[in-house]
Order: structure tokens, then C-alpha cells, then sequence
């Protein structure tokens, strides 16, 4: 067997093939790299580890293996946590629906914005390509003019500055900002990129950045030039970055009952900042030690979800002697991770927050993990049902007593490089029954009636979430703000003074 992947010199990847065509080896391990890298006709079997994230991604995956002649046998090994466990339990998901709900958003400013730029860089834009990019095209033509990005010039926008504009635009993320991450004991070598809602949280000075199974130390973060610096170093700890996370509620979009509370889609701020980080040791998971950071509070203007759950479903976990509140913290971490099913998205691209400091009352918010939003929240109002039936289902299914990362747990939510499968023990697993309890009463259900031993359960920390939500000080860092963010804000301005009048 041997390793496979990009990073390797051509040479070296043109070797491993010759070996694994001519049956000197017999398998690879590999990351993506091999579906495009190479043709993989002779292999029989595939083991896919995690589920990839779409339908698609998975058959394409499968189809490594057996493209000749002969049959091809495919094995997915689920991970720890929800929607894999969720779909280890529901094969017919898999094999029974094929179609996956694509969210595109046209009208998105963000991407709108990049679209424009890059089609202006190619030819001239007039009045009629509205017609191709919608009604937002001319609005947006001219905050780009206002911005010096393009010349009017007889009834035609011209790209008017050096800049190349696809260069600005990534494929991996959709937010155009994103930090490189270099190797200083390699000259600087770029060795990853991060996209800046992560970056804080994953490349913190002092943090351990992982990658292809390397320890590297981060010695800086530059938020001025939106690069992180690490250092190759043998380590025996990673690090968890310990976040605070707050989140409000802006303009309400939608709005419908459910389950006898307040379901509302409109505009959010998510504000979080990396205030310390805990370093955990590899394998035994001991905790052996934990600094304090002073970073600057980050912001995301995206869209949101928020559900505010009525007054007696908030009350039935009480009668166990149980709290409502881990309930739905619990409630928040299984949805996280079944929205992606329901929105085709990636588990990184949708984040939660219990709150209660915009309702006055404990709300659970879902939230897109990108400026503007992309379409995952909206998804989520819409098929809110369908997402509390499949949450339910996940935690009523998971054979743990009290809770653990498959159900209630607090989803892993660090990018693929950090992703280690014990880290979710180093987080509080809320109640589980008071998940159950709760969701149940919200569902119509049938009470659910905790086992009578545990109703006299000792007091269990409550979830960060639940101690309320402080206003952190904040610092809005001009040279991050992308030109389709400075596009969202004018129109969002503009939409607001029309209203005004
Ligand atoms: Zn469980």
C-alpha cells in the first residue's frame, strides 16, 4: 500500500501508479487527488472513510473502482457523528433518492458581484445583459463604478483597473477572502489556504496546524495581509481553539408558525473571536494546557433561521427535572449536521447558536457560514419539518444512553485538516433527553418519558451557550472587506432608504 495525493512531485505520483497498474502494490490510500490525477480502470474496491458530503461525491467516489469489465465492491465507512450515523441507519438514502436540492442563488450580491467583475474584465457590459444576470446587474454596475472598478462609457461598463478579477475568486470556498497558510521552514512555501471565517479559529497563533498527518506550530497571524505563518515541529498535542460566539437578528425575511413558536428567515450578524485555545494530547486526549488570545472579534453578515420554541415545549423537560436549554443546544448541534442533507451543503458551510438575548427568550439559530448567506438557512426554513423529523429520527436512533458526537453532541466543526475524530470528547455533550423531551412535544409526538433513573440526574454544566450571550468589543478590519461585501452593504443600504421614503 502506499500514500497518494497532489502534493507529491509528479515524478513521484507517476512512480505509484506504474506500481499500482502493474499490480506491485496493491491499493493506494488517497485523497481526491485520485479521481482527477489518474485513470483507476483496474481497481476492484473502493473504501470510501466518511460519508463525502452529496450523493453525487459519493457515486463518484464509488466509481474508482470498477471501470472495466469486472465487478467492483465499495465500502463507506461512516464517521462519529450525525448525518453519517444518520445515513449508516437509512442505506435507502443513499441508494433511493438521487436528486439533492442544489441552492444556488442567483441574485446573491456576493457571487453577483464577482460575476459581474469577471464577465466586465472579458467584454464590455450593457443594460441588456441584465437579462443574463437579473434585475440586480445594473445596481450592482454602478456601486462598481462608484468603487472605481469599472468606466461608464456610452451606455457600456468597462473593466477599468489592472486588477484580474477571477484571480479573487475561489473555487473551494465562496467567500472570496481567504488567508494563505506558509511554511517559514520552507522559505515560505504556500502550503494551504483557509477561507477567513476559519482562519481564527484554526490558524491562532501559538495553535498546531494539521496537515497530510504533519505537525506545524502557527507562529503568526497577519490580518492585515490575511496570511498565517507556521513551523514545521514534532509535536504530541493539537489544539482546540475555544470560541465566543454571539449572534443578531436583523431584518426578518419570513416568518410562519411551527410547532406552536416563531420560525423566522431574515438577515443576521454572527460576531466571534478565538479567546483562547486548549492543547490536547494526541491519542490520550489529556488536556495539558490552555492560553489566552486577544484577537479581534470577527463579523459575518449572512442570512439566518431562528426558531423561538413556545413557553410550555420549553417547559416540558422541567417536569424531569431536566433543562430546556441543553435540550435544544442539543436539538441545534444534531440539526447543524442534518441541514447539509436538506440543503446540499457541506457540513462547514452551516453554523448554530443558541441564544436568548435577541428574543428574550432561548432561540436556536442556523446560520450560512458565508457573507450574504448562500441559500442553506433559507432551505432550512423552508423544510424546517422535514429537518426536525430527521433530527429526531438521528437521536432516537443512536444507541447511547446519555448523549454522545453521533446525536447531541456538539458537531466537528474545524476544516477537514483539523478534523480529528476524538475532538468532540473534549466538548460538553448536552442532554439528550431533554433533546428528546423537547423535540418531541415540538413535533406532536408522543411525550417522550425519560428512563426514571436519570430523572434525579446531578446538575451537568450548562452548554457556553446558555450562560447568555455577552456583547464582545469588536474591531471591523477595513482591508477584510471584500468588494462583494462592500457591494451586499450599498444595496442592503439602498433597499433600506427606498423603505425609508
Ligand atoms: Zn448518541
Amino acid at each position: 500500500m502506499k500514500p497518494y495525493r497532489a502534493g507529491y512531485l509528479p515524478e513521484d505520483r507517476r512512480a505509484i501508479e506504474r506500481r499500482l497498474f502493474s499490480g506491485e502494490l496493491l491499493g493506494v490510500t488517497s485523497t481526491n487527488a485520485l479521481e482527477l490525477g489518474i485513470d483507476v480502470g483496474s481497481l476492484d474496491a473502493s473504501l470510501i472513510v466518511g460519508y463525502p458530503g452529496t450523493i453525487a461525491s459519493t457515486r463518484q467516489q464509488a466509481g474508482r473502482a470498477g471501470r472495466g469489465q469486472d465487478e467492483a465492491l465499495v465500502i463507506m465507512i461512516g464517521y462519529n457523528d450525525p448525518l453519517d450515523q444518520y445515513l449508516m441507519g437509512r442505506p435507502e438514502y443513499l441508494f433511493g433518492r438521487s436528486p439533492e436540492n442544489a441552492v444556488i442563488d442567483p441574485e446573491n450580491p456576493y457571487l453577483l458581484a464577482g460575476h459581474l467583475r469577471c464577465a466586465a474584465f472579458e467584454l464590455p457590459l450593457r443594460r441588456e445583459d441584465a437579462e443574463h444576470f437579473g434585475e440586480q446587474t445594473l445596481p450592482i454596475l454602478e456601486i462598481l463604478e462608484d468603487l472605481g472598478q469599472v468606466n461608464r462609457i456610452d451606455e457600456a461598463w468597462y473593466w477599468s483597473t489592472t486588477d484580474y478579477p477571477a484571480a479573487q475568486i475561489t473555487l473551494r470556498t465562496q467567500s472570496d477572502d481567504t488567508y494563505t497558510i506558509m511554511d517559514t521552514s520552507r522559505g515560505n512555501q504556500v502550503i494551504g489556504v483557509v477561507d477567513s471565517i476559519s482562519a481564527p479559529e484554526t490558524v491562532y497563533p501559538g495553535g498546531v496546524y494539521l496537515q497530510e498527518g504533519e505537525t506545524y506550530l502557527v507562529r503568526d497571524l497577519d490580518l492585515e495581509a490575511r496570511a498565517a505563518y507556521v513551523e514545521r515541529a514534532h509535536v504530541d498535542y493539537y489544539t482546540q481553539a475555544v470560541l465566543d460566539s454571539s449572534i443578531r437578528a436583523g431584518e426578518t425575511h419570513a416568518e410562519k408558525e411551527w410547532g406552536g413558536g416563531r420560525l423566522r428567515f431574515g438577515d443576521a450578524t454572527v460576531t466571534w473571536r478565538t479567546t483562547a485555545f486548549k492543547k490536547i494530547k494526541f491519542y490520550t486526549q489529556e488536556s495539558i494546557g490552555y492560553s489566552r488570545l486577544e484577537l479581534p472579534a470577527q463579523h459575518l453578515e449572512t442570512n439566518a433561521m431562528w426558531f423561538v420554541p413556545p413557553e410550555e415545549a420549553l417547559a416540558a423537560p422541567g417536569e424531569y427535572g431536566l433543562k430546556a436549554i441543553e435540550g435544544l443546544v442539543g436539538i441545534r448541534n444534531v440539526a447543524v449536521n442534518m441541514l447539509p442533507l436538506l440543503a446540499m451543503c457541506d457540513r462547514l458551510d452551516v453554523g448554530g447558536i443558541v441564544d436568548s438575548s435577541n428574543t428574550g427568550t432561548p432561540t436556536m439559530f442556523l446560520y450560512d457560514r458565508y457573507p450574504g448567506g448562500l441559500g442553506f438557512a433559507e432551505k432550512g426554513f423552508e423544510l424546517f419539518q422535514s429537518l426536525m423529523e430527521q433530527s429526531l429520527e438521528t437521536i432516537e436512533k443512536c444507541q447511547c444512553e446519555e448523549g454522545c458526537p453521533s446525536c447531541v453532541g456538539l458537531p466537528i466543526t474545524q476544516p477537514p485538516q483539523q478534523m480529528d475524530l476524538d475532538l468532540g470528547r473534549g466538548y460538553p455533550i448536552p442532554d439528550k433527553e431533554a433533546a428528546l423531551v423537547l423535540l418531541s412535544h415540538l413535533l406532536g409526538r408522543k411525550p417522550h418519558v425519560p428512563a426514571g433513573r436519570r430523572r434525579r440526574r446531578s446538575a451537568r454544566r450548562a452548554p457556553r451557550e446558555a450562560e447568555g450571550v455577552q456583547e464582545p468589543e469588536s474591531t471591523e478590519l477595513p482591508s477584510q472587506m471584500s468588494v462583494g461585501r462592500q457591494v451586499a452593504r450599498r444595496l442592503r443600504q439602498g433597499r433600506r432608504g427606498r423603505v425609508g421614503l
